[in-house]
């Protein structure tokens, strides 16, 4: 990104309202996040201020990499050789500054939108397209309000052609990308999920996404949405029939691919020349910067399937944001021996450095790279070969994985926080392996989403989560007796729910030579599980007092039923009861944080939020109200991989005791997941299911320990191919009523032994 300009032109382009000080370089490259600033020459820094971060809190980190120029919307402590423009809100500022950007240039923007495949689209009209124009097209999956931004301000002299992908999460958000980008054609990939979509649903739907096109020509689409009374736009729909030589081509075959493939294409054959041998190489997608363990410790980022120069640098600002403090090394591969993309490739890493960078033409030796410890980013042309090498370091578990999506996890959190009022905090509840998804990964990762708290059951899941060095406040719901000690060297706030385990601690704590222990007192509103009485309080408040040893920092109590509506008098009536201790405890101690919601809690009486809720479950994106769980996104999916296929002949039986006996001849596909990694037994023999190819595949004879059986007779089903336990067939809400328990013990009980990868999006 070039921009060029003088700070007068700058301060009118983000509708500045004042400047404070002076800057006599030209600005250039816009900046947001503080962690990913390298050189800082002629950048400005942008305060933008998000759900969680507030960009102000990282104007002083910003300063100290260098930068000298900086949007702010509140003043700041000044330093005398920065300059400060001063705007209403940054976010908008940075949305002119991309629209007077975009509207400098002459040139065709396709605007991309719909639910789904936006993303696959745009790179692959790249694909087909590279070579002919040059391109400029939002990085990774850049299409939000920010993001938009930043695509948009990535157009220059060289451009001819802009892909901009637009997504929205919110009603009335499309106007406004639809105002930056000024697209000239539209493509709508499709609009709502298939199966919840009804006629005002899908009017709905349409009508937002329309918002982005109102001034172009011609929009391309899949679905003829001229039912729907389409405001007088050429709408191109693209079908099947008229694409059916193309799509013999193509290298997939699942339906996704051939719909984004079809408006890739066809939009493609209409302005440009479509060479054919391109659509049968077009790139399997690895879009979410996988990142998995390595051997020897390391951890791999493969973004191995293309390597264009913007990308480059997007990969490599991702390694050092996830980097902290570890070795850096970036292998590269090249086609071929070409000095110029070679030189181009080490410009871009220099800016990155220390990092330990190994760029290829021929073979790649391993040998020779400091892997230990490491954060490696393999990318390169090559892809073939690239995928070798990811393969090869990677570390090898077996074929059964979850896969958590840590973005959805940024949303869910995102959900609670505009639920509640700004001041109120969020403690997430990390006990059990955090919810079976990783103790120590959910805590690092939490604390970088701006959680203010978190909470365990046992004290060495606090020591567990200081080890790998997290900050934040952490709650003990259970400290044992011989947990005291941890709490104290680890700094852990254990929590009181009796009088003797109060009398207990303090006496450890004396014994200990403690003073002053934060703790929070948990009262017993109507659960009947751990918790002092109401009636027991000021009793226990006046012990609290006298005693030096421990400070009142907080006190909860937990709701029964917050999830049943069926319950909430009750539920009203925990409460009042919690509110009147809340009034006691206040004419003592002002300085005291209340909370007393769970997830649920949290969602349906957000008026009993007090200072803090506690979030566990609502942060994989489950909640028994559908309402909620709509705008929640799913964290998890269990995947595994056919290890043999069979037939299995009319008479014969299948499995332990054989309980399943085979009436007509039937496939079976043997797959390797089993009751010892939370695939229950009482899933045997059609209780459960798993999905193959999209269909529904019921379990054969007795669930064993490391296996099951599943039928697939009809199906096309291979040794290798993909099973779905949890994702987006079965959901974990359903595999939870089939196994006849709650999504908390499906989560709680996958077990130990499956291997676990965490993606961002
Ligand atoms: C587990 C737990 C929570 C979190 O509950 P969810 O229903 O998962 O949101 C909150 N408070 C206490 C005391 C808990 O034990």
């Amino acid at each position: 990104m070039k921009l060029n300009l003088t700070l007068s032109e700058f301060f009118s382009r983000v509708k500045g309202l004042k400047v404070i000080g002076s800057s006599s370089s030209f600005v250039d490259e816009v900046v947001y996040d503080s962690r990913k600033i390298i050189s800082s020459k002629s950048q400005v820094f942008f305060a933008l201020k998000g759900d969680f971060r507030d960009g102000h809190a990282f104007v002083e980190n910003a300063y100290e990499k260098g930068v000298r120029l900086f949007v702010v919307q509140q003043m700041l402590e000044l330093k005398s050789d920065a300059c400060y423009v001063l705007v209403d809100d940054c976010l908008k500022s940075l949305q002119h500054l991309a629209k007077t950007h975009r509207a400098a240039f002459n040139i065709p923007v396709v605007a991309i939108t719909g639910s789904s495949g936006k993303t696959t689209v745009k790179e692959w009209i790249y694909h087909l397209v590279k070579g002919q124009v040059h391109v400029t097209r939002s990085p990774k999956s850049y299409n939000s309000q920010l993001g938009v931004a930043l695509s948009l301000l990535t157009i220059n002299e060289e451009t001819e052609l802009a892909l901009i992908e637009a997504g929205i999460s919110e009603p009335g958000e499309m106007a406004v990308l639809a105002d930056m980008i000024q697209p000239t054609i539209g493509i709508l990939t499709n609009i709502g999920s298939a199966h919840s979509e009804n006629f005002e649903n899908r009017t709905q739907h349409l009508r937002e996404k329309l918002d982005l096109f109102s001034r172009v020509l011609t929009i391309y689409s899949l679905e003829d949405y001229n039912d729907l009374a389409l405001l007088n736009k050429n709408l191109e729909v693209i079908t099947e029939k008229s694409m059916e030589k193309s799509i013999e081509l193509l290298p997939f075959k699942d339906k996704a691919s051939k719909n984004s493939a079809m408006l890739a294409i066809g939009f493609v054959e209409r302005y440009f020349r479509l060479d054919v041998e391109k659509i049968k190489s077009l790139p399997r997608l690895a879009l979410r910067l996988e990142t998995f363990e390595g051997i020897d410790n390391s951890l791999i980022i493969n973004d191995s399937y293309n390597l264009d120069l913007d990308s480059l640098k997007i990969a490599l600002e991702y390694q050092l944001s996830i980097s902290q403090g570890r070795e850096r090394v970036a292998l590269i591969g090249l086609n071929e021996d070409d000095q110029a993309v070679m030189k181009r490739v080490y410009e871009i890493i220099n800016q990155f450095q220390p990092i330990d960078a190994h760029v290829y033409s021929g073979e790649i030796k391993l040998s020779t790279i400091q892997l230990k410890d490491s954060v490696i980013l393999l990318k390169g042309q090559r892809a073939k070969q690239m995928e070798k090498l990811a393969q090869k370091l990677k570390l090898k578990h077996h074929k059964t994985q979850l896969a958590f999506n840590m973005t959805a996890i940024r949303h869910n959190l995102s959900i609670f926080k505009s639920k509640l009022a700004s001041s109120t905090k969020i403690l997430c509840m990390v006990k059990a392996q955090s919810y079976g998804v990783g103790l120590e990964k959910m805590g690092s990762f939490l604390e970088k989403c701006g959680a203010d708290y978190l909470g365990v059951a046992y004290s060495d899941e606090g020591v567990e989560l200081r080890k790998a060095g997290i900050k934040l406040p952490i709650l003990v719901m259970n400290p044992e007796e011989d947990g005291y000690e941890n709490c104290m060297a680890y700094n852990l706030e254990p929590a009181v729910y009796s009088q003797e385990q109060l009398e207990e601690l303090i006496s450890e704590l004396i014994y200990l030579g403690a003073e002053r222990m934060p703790i929070h007192l948990k009262i017993d509103t109507g659960m009947h599980r751990l918790g002092i009485k109401p009636e027991e309080l000021s009793e226990v408040l006046e012990v609290i007092q006298a005693q030096p040893e421990v400070q009142l920092k907080g006190v909860y109590s937990h709701l029964a039923a917050a999830d049943y509506p069926s319950n909430h008098l009750f539920t009203a009536q925990q409460i009042e009861l919690f509110k009147s201790c809340v009034e006691q405890i206040q004419s003592y101690n002002s300085d005291v944080i209340f909370h007393l919601c769970n997830s649920e809690g949290a969602l349906h009486f957000p008026s009993a939020q007090f200072d803090m809720i506690r979030v566990g479950i609502g942060l994989y994106g489950i909640s028994k109200d559908p309402v909620i769980s709509e705008q929640l996104k799913p964290v998890l999916e269990w995947k595994s991989v056919v290890s043999q296929v069979k037939e299995i002949p009319a008479g014969e039986s299948v499995g332990y005791g054989r309980s399943y006996l085979v009436e007509k001849n039937t496939v079976i596909a043997i797959v390797p997941v089993g009751y010892a990694d939370g695939f229950r037994r009482n899933l045997s023999n059609g209780k459960g299911a798993v999905y193959l190819k999209g269909q529904r595949c019921e379990t054969v004879g007795r669930v064993c320990m490391d296996m099951i059986m599943v039928n697939t007779t009809g199906l096309d089903v291979k040794e290798g191919d993909e099973v779905e336990i949890i994702g987006e067939h079965q959901k974990i809400e359903q595999l939870a009523q089939a196994m006849e328990t709650i999504p908390y013990e499906v989560l709680t009980s996958l077990s130990k032994r499956v291997y676990r990868t965490y993606f961002e999006e």
